[in-house]
């Protein structure tokens, strides 16, 4: 198909270009990027948080979950089911991970959260919102069971693709995305 064939493309491009990122992502970098989240989040109301396990190049998201602004959050991770959709699990620092999905660590409480923020990893964004992920649509499938939490990407300023995204009627829109540079408010 297309599509598939097309994202592909585009997910290997983003793939080699996210490792050189990371590399290349200085402490300042990170401060910068987790200053920026904190301006988008303290405009929003919430009580709770997810945020991902990070796997190879993604951005480090569990050091941003015990930042001062989230600390007092109840705060989550994804719990990939049967079904290949996310529950999230109730997670703070140093609370027990076990080997998921992947051998990907997840929550080994079974608390369930519905969070009122869901931060998500991506391989590249573009300025409407759209998401490329790993390319299992693990997110796509989920997200409708999360209709009124914020979906906010965190991504190196490099992974915008500068063109718009392929996308079909299962991708679903990010609310936000923040770098190091940018804070990209889409909806
Ligand atoms: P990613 O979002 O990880 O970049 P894709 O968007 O390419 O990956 O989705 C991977 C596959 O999952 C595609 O074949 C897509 O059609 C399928 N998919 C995504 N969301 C759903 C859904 N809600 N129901 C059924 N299939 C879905
Ligand atoms: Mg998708």
């Amino acid at each position: 198909m297309h599509l598939q064939n097309d994202k592909d493309i585009i997910r290997k491009e983003f793939l080699k270009k996210r490792i050189l990122f990371k590399k290349k992502f200085t402490f300042k970098n990170k401060l910068k990027l987790i200053l920026n989240l904190n301006d988008l989040l303290k405009n929003i109301n919430y009580e709770s948080i997810a945020g991902y396990y990070p796997i190879g190049s993604e951005i480090d998201c569990l050091t941003i979950l015990e930042k001062e602004v989230i600390k007092n959050k109840l705060t989550a991770l994804p719990y990939v089911k049967k079904d290949n959709k996310i529950e999230f699990r109730k997670w703070k620092n140093p609370d027990t991970l076990i080997g998921g999905l992947n051998n990907i660590p997840v929550p080994k409480n079974k608390i369930i959260l519905y969070p009122d923020i869901i931060l998500t990893p991506l391989l590249s964004f573009d300025m409407t919102g759209v998401r490329l992920g790993f390319g299992s649509g693990i997110y796509d499938r989920s997200f409708p069971n999360f209709p009124v939490s914020k979906k906010i990407g965190l991504a190196f300023s490099g992974q915008l693709n500068k063109r718009k995204l392929p996308n079909g009627p299962f991708d679903y829109k990010l609310d936000a995305v923040i770098t190091e540079k940018d804070i990209f408010v889409f909806k």
